[in-house]
């Protein structure tokens, strides 16, 4: 299946950049993982936000109509262009001669030329996660919740650059100050060369006479972190919202990942849910189901008056049209089915006993009554 940017996005090849961020909203809001019913609505969000971002920007978008998607998408896990845009980043290596930045270094990649410094660019950072638990009542109502989060920080004392500012620098030996070293390797199908991040360097090009010993060169830290989520109403059990910007920092001044929610909803002892209906059962007596009620039925929102007709059979649905959840993001709420349930009695007083007998003597029925039920009686005086 392709998964062409364009497609993904549903625009054609020559579209602008206001169309293209115009149909990522589209695409967001009929996807997002708060709104969809749809199982695939999170991968499909991504792949539309990944298509917006490679698509706006004009490098990466050159970059791809040359390359065709196959090749793009390699090119770009071999860390090609992670922040392509920010051209050199944010802090460019001043040893390696390559000067960082454009689509040039896919194509070095690809067809062997110089290429350098491509892990020092600017890169997102990670996406976290989290989950949160909410009951019921909750979910209903919708809920600011605070939460504390431990998660990878920028390192404050260094900056996020791994070594005080004032630490000497010199270019890595082992890759000569370009990040990444090339092994070829002989294969069947011939010279193979293979890239990869210089180990000693860590990608810099550069080392440092000191590290950061806040961090112990890391350039992050982990820290706990108190934050509030806006819980909307109607959130189902397994869904998952995202806030964006609170994820890890990203790699050389990169934007955050975001951090997502996963929200989970507790079982309730009183309702059944099943989508944004609800279901209670609710008991009756054999003369309310007989000759008919109106009974105090609970919903989430204070009790509701509901007529049980005359005649009613015990196991009966009956449906309070919007006494159920509200709908996530939208107007209305679902439905609450109350299944009635008639309860016989377990015990009677002498009274009850004697009309029933009658009641059923009446009808030409004859009860030979049960010793075990004598026994109950006489246990409940
Ligand atoms: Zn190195
Ligand atoms: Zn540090």
């Amino acid at each position: 299946m392709t998964e062409d940017f364009y497609d993904v996005l549903g625009v054609s090849r020559d579209a602008d950049e206001d169309d293209i961020k115009q149909a990522y909203r589209e695409k967001a809001s009929e996807y997002h993982p708060d709104v969809s019913d749809d199982p695939d609505a999170e991968e499909k969000f991504k792949k539309a936000k990944k298509a917006k971002e490679v698509l706006t920007d004009e490098e990466k978008r050159q970059a791809y109509d040359q390359m065709g998607h196959e090749r793009f998408e390699q090119a770009e896990k071999r860390g090609g262009f992670d922040g392509g845009g920010g051209a050199g980043g944010a802090r460019g290596n001043p040893f390696g001669g390559g000067g960082g930045g454009g689509f040039g270094d896919i194509f070095d990649q690809f067809f062997g030329g110089g290429g350098a410094g491509n892990q020092n660019r600017p890169r997102q950072g990670q996406d976290l996660r989290t989950s949160l638990q909410l009951d019921l009542e909750e979910a209903f109502e919708g809920v600011e919740r605070e939460f504390t989060v431990t998660r990878p920080t920028r390192c404050d004392d260094c900056d996020g650059a791994g070594h005080p500012p004032d630490a000497d620098a010199k270019t890595c030996t082992n890759c000569d100050g370009q990040g990444q070293v090339t092994q070829v390797q002989q294969t069947p199908l011939g010279r193979m060369q293979q890239r990869s991040t210089c180990r000693r360097c860590g990608g810099d090009g550069t080392l440092y006479s000191e590290t950061c010993s806040t961090c112990n060169g890391d350039g992050q830290v982990r820290e706990e972190s108190t934050l509030s989520v806006d819980i909307p109403a109607g959130i189902r059990d397994g869904q998952t919202l995202r806030m964006e910007r609170e994820g890890a920092p990203g790699p050389n001044g990169g934007p955050k990942g975001d951090l997502l929610i996963e929200v989970s909803v507790a079982d309730h002892p009183e309702f059944d849910r099943e989508g944004d209906d609800l279901h209670h059962q609710y008991p009756i007596s054999f003369p309310q189901a007989t000759f008919g009620d109106t009974v105090e039925v609970p919903t989430l929102d204070g009790t509701v008056e509901m007529d049980v007709p005359s005649g009613t059979q015990s196991g009966e649905t009956f449906r309070l049209k919007g006494k159920g959840m509200p709908r996530l993001r939208r107007r209305g709420r679902g439905d609450l089915y109350v299944q009635v349930q008639v309860v016989t009695p377990d015990s009677l007083n002498s009274e009850q006993r004697e009309a029933l007998e009658q009641f059923a003597e009446a009808g030409g029925e004859e009860v030979d009554v049960n010793e075990g039920f004598f026994e109950r009686i006489k246990s409940s005086f």
